[in-house]
C-alpha cells in the first residue's frame, strides 16, 4: 500500500444507486478500504446502505448526514474522518463544491460525471480543468469521470493505444442497454441529470471540430441499427457524452469520434410528450404561488434508479469500435462488457447501469489507495495507466474481451 495513503479510508458522498454498489464493492475488498464512510443529504438511505452491508459482509461502516454543497459542513466532516480519499457519487452539481472541500483539507477526490451548473443544462470540462494548478499547489490528486462511460470507455481507449495500436484513427463508444424493468418510463439514473443529457443537440469530433445535428428526440436526428454481442440488433442513435471532450485531446491521431446509445421507441415517444408539455424544463415556474422546477417535479414522480432492480431482467453491453494502424496495417477492435441486471441485483440491491457505474468508481478509488495512480493534479481517467484498472474489472465484476471487427460503414 502507498504509504502516502496507508489508512485506506474512503468516504462516499451521495446514497443513490451507484453509491449503494460503491459502498458494496469497495465492503468487498476489506484489504484495500479499510473503513468506509458513506455520507449523504438523507441519512435514512445512508442507514439503509451500512445495515444491507452488515447483513451481507459482517462488516461495520460508518454514516453521516451532509449537505455536500455547503463546503464548511462537508470540510469539517472531511476533517472529523479523515479519509485518504473523497469519492463523489452525488450529483454534477456537487462536484466544484466537493473539490473546494477536498483542497481545504487536502484529500484525493474522484468522480463520475463532469460539473454541471443547475441553470444551464450544459456540461464540460472546463471548471473542473481550472482546478489542476490548486490541486497541484496543495499535493493532492483528482480523477475525473471513473464510472463506465467516462471511466471505463476512456480506460478502454487508453488500453487499446498502449497495447494494441500505434495510432487510433476512428472511435465510436456504443452503449447498450437491453434490460426491461416493467415500468412504462424510467431512468436508469439521476432522472434529473439523464433527461437534460439526452435531450441537447448532439455533438461528435470529425476532423478536429465539432458537427452538430439534432437531440435524439427531433426530426433529423442520426441513428443505426448496431448488431450487439448478446443483446442483438438495436437501434443506436448518436448523443454527446462528456468523454469524447477529453478523448480528442489525449488519443494520438484520432480523426473522428462519436457516441452511440440505444433507446427504445417508447422511450423516445414518452420524452417527446414530457418535453412537448414542458416537464423537461429547467427554469421555475410559478404553480398556486409555489416555485416548482418541472423536471426536478418530474425526477419526484419517476421510480428512484435504485429501485429499478428487482424487476430488472437483461444485459447491459458497453465498449469501444476503433479502427486505426499498427505495424502500418489497417486494423478494427471491439473492447466490451457484458453485464447482466438480475445478477448486479443479487449482488448489490441494485440494476446493472448502476453497477457499471459503481464497480469502476470504486476502482478508480482503490488505485488512489493502493499508489497505482499517483500524481498531483486534475486527470481524467485515459490519461493514467490502465493496466491494473483493466485487470481490476475482471477481478471485480465487470470483465471485459477484445475481439476483431470490421470498421464500422459510415
Ligand atoms: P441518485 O439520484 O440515485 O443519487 C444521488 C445521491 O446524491 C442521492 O443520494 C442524493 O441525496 C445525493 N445528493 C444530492 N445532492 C446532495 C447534496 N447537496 N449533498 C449530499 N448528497 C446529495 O443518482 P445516481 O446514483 O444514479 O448517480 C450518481 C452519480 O453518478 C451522478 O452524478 C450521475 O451523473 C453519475 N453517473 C455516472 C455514470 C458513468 O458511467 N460515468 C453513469 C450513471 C451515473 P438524496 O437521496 O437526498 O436525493
Amino acid at each position: 500500500m502507498n504509504e502516502k495513503k496507508g489508512r485506506g479510508k474512503i468516504m462516499i458522498i451521495g446514497a443513490g444507486g451507484v453509491a449503494t454498489v460503491a459502498a458494496h464493492k469497495c465492503a468487498q475488498v476489506p484489504d484495500v478500504f479499510r473503513e468506509i464512510m458513506v455520507a449523504s443529504r438523507t441519512f435514512s438511505k445512508c442507514e439503509a446502505i451500512r445495515e444491507d452491508i452488515a447483513r451481507r459482509y459482517g462488516r461495520d461502516i460508518r454514516t453521516a448526514q451532509v449537505d455536500a454543497d455547503n463546503v464548511a459542513e462537508l470540510s469539517a466532516l472531511i476533517d472529523r474522518f479523515r479519509p485518504d480519499v473523497v469519492l463523489n457519487l452525488a450529483l454534477p452539481y456537487q462536484d466544484l463544491h466537493i473539490m473546494d472541500a477536498c483542497l481545504e483539507t487536502g484529500v484525493d477526490y474522484v468522480d463520475t460525471a463532469n460539473y454541471e451548473p443547475p441553470d444551464a443544462a450544459h456540461f464540460e470540462y472546463s471548471w473542473q480543468w481550472a482546478y489542476r494548478e490548486r490541486f497541484v499547489q496543495k499535493g493532492i490528486m483528482a480523477v475525473l469521470g471513473s464510472g463506465f462511460d467516462p471511466g471505463v470507455t476512456n480506460i478502454f481507449t487508453a488500453y487499446c493505444q498502449k497495447h494494441l495500436f500505434d495510432e487510433i484513427h476512428y472511435l465510436d463508444i456504443l452503449d447498450c442497454n437491453a434490460g426491461s424493468h416493467g415500468h412504462p418510463f424510467a431512468t436508469n439514473f439521476n432522472p434529473e441529470i439523464n433527461i437534460r443529457e439526452i435531450t441537447q443537440p448532439v455533438r461528435h469530433w470529425k476532423q478536429g471540430k465539432w458537427v452538430v445535428t439534432p437531440a435524439i428526440i427531433e426530426e433529423g436526428s442520426v441513428h443505426f441499427t448496431f448488431d450487439y454481442p448478446i443483446a442483438g440488433a438495436k437501434e443506436s442513435y448518436l448523443l454527446y457524452h462528456e468523454e469524447l471532450e477529453s478523448l480528442v485531446q489525449h488519443v494520438r491521431g484520432l480523426t473522428r469520434a462519436r457516441f452511440w446509445m440505444t433507446f427504445s421507441d417508447t422511450y423516445l415517444n414518452h420524452l417527446r410528450v414530457l418535453r412537448n408539455v414542458g416537464m423537461t424544463r429547467i427554469d421555475e415556474v410559478d404553480y398556486e404561488g409555489h416555485k416548482v422546477v418541472p423536471v426536478k417535479f418530474l425526477k419526484s414522480l419517476l421510480p428512484e434508479p435504485a429501485s429499478l432492480g428487482s424487476n430488472y431482467k437483461g444485459k447491459t453491453v458497453i465498449g469501444n469500435i476503433m479502427s486505426g494502424k499498427k505495424d502500418g496495417k489497417g486494423i478494427t477492435r471491439y473492447i466490451y462488457n457484458v453485464c447482466d441486471h438480475e445478477e448486479a441485483f443479487r449482488e448489490t440491491g441494485t440494476q446493472a447501469i448502476a453497477y457499471t457505474t459503481g464497480v469502476p468508481a470504486m476502482i478508480g478509488a482503490m488505485m488512489l489507495l493502493t499508489g497505482v495512480w499517483q500524481g498531483t493534479g486534475v486527470y481524467t481517467t485515459e490519461e493514467l495507466d490502465p493496466d491494473k484498472f483493466m485487470e481490476a474489472l475482471n477481478t471485480y465484476g465487470l470483465p471485459w474481451q477484445v475481439v476483431e471487427h470490421a470498421p464500422l460503414p459510415f
